[in-house]
């Protein structure tokens, strides 16, 4: 699943440029049986297997060898709802093992014991983490110096509290909607208030919660 974010785009050249390094480990490697099962049946009963305590933590260990200092964060909807403030908090730290459920999830055990942090991707459920640990390693990567390769990521959504302005490009006119005329001015200083007012407007529109925070 992870070279959807490994192979190709900015992640993918953000590896090449040695800014990041990804290594991806398969909890089965570390089962003691024959079948690999790293999950067995609730205790109480019910739907859904859960994942066992031992192959994480034997997993955990092994990663813990080459990467003491690493955070530990579990991917769970029970988390920390991540958003862009959070992001820039992990985008300090120099090395996040992100621990991935499926099924019903972990044991407790595992989260009161070798994880360091549960962020959820927001208030709905997916099947398994990894798409959530993906979403975490993109955020956090476009962050990092050098990455965008400028400083786009400065103006983005979020960057300032407030949601990014509108973006037009080529051609001025189609079907009759016209590209905003200070766009074509030439004038920076008409154009960066323009974009800043119009921050603030779609903010207040779309999310004004923003604005009250
Ligand atoms: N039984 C769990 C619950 O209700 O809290 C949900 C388990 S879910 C089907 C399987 C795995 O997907 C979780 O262990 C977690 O790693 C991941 N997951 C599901 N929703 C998530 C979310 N909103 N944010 C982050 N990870 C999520």
């Amino acid at each position: 699943m992870f070279s959807a974010i490994s192979d190709e785009g900015v992640i993918a050249r953000a590896i090449k440029k040695s800014i990041v390094s990804m290594k991806t480990w398969q909890l089965r490697d570390f089962s003691d049986n024959q079948y690999r099962n790293v999950d067995d049946k609730p205790y109480g009963g019910g739907a859904g297997m859960v994942m066992q305590v031992k192959p994480i933590r034997d997993c955990l260990s092994t990663i813990k060898k080459d990467s003491p200092d690493t955070k530990v964060v579990y991917l769970s909807p029970q988390g920390k709802k991540l958003n862009q403030e959070l992001v820039e908090e992990l985008s300090e730290l120099d090395s996040i093992t992100f621990l991935c459920g499926r099924y019903e999830g972990v044991d407790e055990r595992v989260i009161e014991n070798d994880v360091d942090m549960e962020i959820s991707i927001g208030d709905y459920v997916i099947s398994g983490g990894e798409l959530a640990a993906m979403v975490l390693i993109d955020a956090i990567s476009r962050r990092l110096p050098g990455v965008l390769g400028n400083e786009s990521s400065l103006e983005d959504s979020f960057a300032n509290s407030l949601l990014d302005h509108p973006h037009y490009t080529r051609p001025e006119v189609v079907d009759g909607q016209r590209v905003p005329e200070v766009l074509l001015s030439g004038h920076q200083a008409k154009i960066d208030a323009w974009r800043l007012q119009q921050s603030i407007e779609k903010t207040k529109l779309k999310r004004p919660d923003l604005i009250d925070d």
